[in-house]
């Protein structure tokens, strides 16, 4: 039987650190690739992690802030002459976004991989296979911003996305396996830039909301700053999770 994997291409909120870049997901089931979120050299992280790039045909993008959309247009490039259909998934601003991109880099001669723009508020799951359905989740952080549900047959992984604590994020991931959640800082950072409050998590709240729910696995991303400090403030107020919280590196993975 095939196992989900999810491999961290990057693990940082806007700004990178030396170790860690901003936050993208690859979601490999059997065949099928799905990059969630695009900044970066995606080629280069996925030469590291000995993947094929050209094997990528579904992107899905959380919102449209750069951190998670700027490398979107190379990987357009990378993928001349591949005569590929790439699918994009996101809300109507961010597609319009990758439209105009496109068309400003003249990444749309006939060369380049052709393009399909699916909005994912369009219908419940805007994916839906054999063995996966995927769902947009609405949550908390700018104007039709979404985490992402995958859901096998009988397991579900959700990422938040860069969110807020968020009613509909919390709602969507009790019966799930794996969440994957904005950690952007410390709640001591927090405190200094209280601004962060409304559209970001802090480690501390994180920790709390999720404490006395089923899921097996909390996995915070989307680290500001990556200082040892910083993380060792973040570890801290994570500890009440206990075994359940996996901190990723970048190029790190795991399986459902
Ligand atoms: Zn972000
Ligand atoms: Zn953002």
């Amino acid at each position: 039987m095939k196992k989900p994997r999810i491999i961290f291409l990057g693990t940082s909120a806007s700004v990178p650190s030396k170790i860690r870049d901003n936050t993208s997901l690859l979601f490999v089931y059997g065949r099928e690739y799905f990059l969630v979120d695009c900044p970066g050299a995606v080629v280069q992280k996925l030469k590291k992690v000995n993947l094929d790039f050209r094997k990528i045909d579904k992107v899905i993008l959380t919102h449209h802030h750069p951190d998670h959309t700027y490398g979107i247009v190379s990987l357009i490039h990378c993928l001349l002459y591949s005569k590929k259909k790439i699918t994009i998934f996101s809300n109507n601003y961010t597609n319009d976004l990758v439209r105009k991109l496109v068309f400003l880099f003249k990444l749309n001669g006939k060369n380049f991989p052709q393009l399909k723009y699916v909005n994912v508020f369009s219908k419940e799951f805007f994916y839906e296979e054999q063995g996966i359905k995927i769902k947009a989740v609405r949550n908390k952080h700018v104007k039709e911003s979404f985490g992402v549900s995958f859901n096998f047959k009988d397991k579900s992984i959700l990422y938040s996305s860069d969110t807020a604590i968020s009613k509909n994020i919390v709602e969507n991931s009790k019966d799930c396996y794996y969440l994957i959640h904005d950690c952007t800082a410390s709640s001591l950072f927090f405190n200094k830039h209280p601004q962060l409050y409304s559209v970001h998590t802090d480690s501390l709240t994180l920790a709390r909301v999720f404490l006395s729910t089923n899921i097996k696995k909390i996995i915070p991303i989307h680290f500001l700053e990556s200082s040892y400090r910083e993380m060792r403030r973040i570890n801290k107020e994570l500890k009440i999770l206990g075994e359940r919280v996996f901190i990723p590196n970048d190029f790190q993975s795991i399986l459902l």
